[in-house]
């Protein structure tokens, strides 16, 4: 919990490519090299993208609170003025999550710009998934898009978005990598440490980095080996840091060494795991093999693999990857990801889900 304290209260937002994603990489490299690992530095560089002010969403006569949705493109100061329509659910995580999409439309019936509601709760920067919108695009409330919906039912209201954002860059991050591998096959275990303007990121993914240290002290304890370790920055604009180490990997070769990923990604809020891997993969297999309920008596459940974090860079690349997680959180991404929100005991539980599922991935690797 100190790192999670650290990294959330202390440093709070980490923005990908920002000083403060920079402090917290400081940060979890002192914590790294207190265990006396040596901790490689892999710097990338990415397209940055900021808001230069909150977007408005005029609907009639009202004024709507609204949040960009990352990387979307600009309006002039004017903003597009249109009608707007619903237009039913949009993927924000394809296969997870959905939330209600709206268009805003001229008379031609091309679209201008587009309006999402948050899943639940307040506005937040929803993750903004491939392929990219090609039009400006705002978040609304929940509440808000419920109205809206009902509002827009038989009527033509007009609507005005102004949205003022920049393409930066390109920005720097990097990765920390600490190999104790050993053997010729091995589970790379990932975890990023950025989070979304505008959130502390505690259980997103604060809790994640913790979880890895956690992990990399007990790997360095028990001497097995068999594990690489990856603290991944910029996950949050479409997962760029793991993206970029598995085609470094991939370009030396050492890709055909890795047989397992496992990713930890909000791990310290919600009423059950989730283990999200690939069917009849090695992760499946590791799932059935266990019992499916956690030490504090926490359920255990699978699903299927889905691009929500970084384990799908290396699911593209033919590796069985998985994310471990516990959900549901309905502060994410929001200014409610705060650290008092879990405990001690939390990442005690994490850890011991997560040791038994490498436990199993690893034994099955080096009886290949
Ligand atoms: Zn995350």
């Amino acid at each position: 919990m100190e790192s999670v304290r650290f990294l959330a209260s202390e440093i709070g937002s980490r923005p990908a490519g920002s000083p403060s994603e920079s402090r917290a990489r400081d940060y979890l490299q002192g914590r790294l090299a207190e265990m006396d690992l040596s901790v490689e530095t892999r710097i990338f560089t990415f397209r940055g993208w900021r808001a230069l002010a909150p977007p408005t969403l005029h609907v009639e006569d009202d004024e709507l609170k609204a949040v960009a949705l990352p990387y979307t493109f600009a309006t002039d100061a004017r903003g597009v003025e249109g009608v707007l329509r619903f237009e039913g659910d949009w993927p924000v995580i394809p296969g997870r999550l959905s939330c209600l999409r709206f268009r805003l439309e001229n008379a031609a019936g091309e679209p201008l710009a587009a309006v999402l509601a948050s899943p639940a709760g307040e506005a937040r920067p929803l993750p903004n998934t491939l392929p990219l919108l090609s039009i400006p695009a705002v978040v609304i409330s929940a509440e808000d898009g419920r109205r809206l919906r009902a509002h827009v039912d038989g009527n033509r209201l007009r609507a005005r978005i102004v949205s003022a954002r920049i393409w930066e860059g390109p920005l720097q991050s990097a990765n920390l990598v600490v190999d104790l591998a050993g053997h010729d096959r091995f589970v790379v275990v990932l975890a990023h440490y950025d989070c979304v303007d505008g959130s502390q990121g505690a259980n997103d993914n604060a809790s994640g980095a913790a979880l890895l240290l956690r992990l990399v002290r007990r790997s360095c304890e028990d001497g097995s080996g068999g594990v690489r370790f990856v603290l991944c920055g910029a996950e949050e604009p479409f997962i760029v840091g793991s993206r970029c180490y598995a085609a470094e990997l991939c370009a030396s070769g050492e890709l055909q060494r890795i047989g397992a990923c496992l990713n930890l990604d909000m791990v310290a809020v919600g009423d059950r795991f989730s283990v999200r891997r690939p069917d009849s993969s090695l992760w499946a297999r590791a799932v059935s093999a266990m019992e499916h309920v956690s030490p504090a008596g926490l359920p255990i459940r699978e699903s299927g693999a889905m691009p929500s974090s970084d384990h799908w860079a290396f699911h593209e690349f033919g590796i069985p990857s998985a994310q471990l997680t516990r959900e549901p959180d309905e502060a994410w991404h929001s200014h409610g990801d705060t650290a008092n929100r879990f405990s001690e005991s939390d990442l005690d539980d994490a850890e011991a889900v997560a040791a038994r599922l490498l436990e199993v991935a690893r034994k099955e690797l080096a009886s290949r």
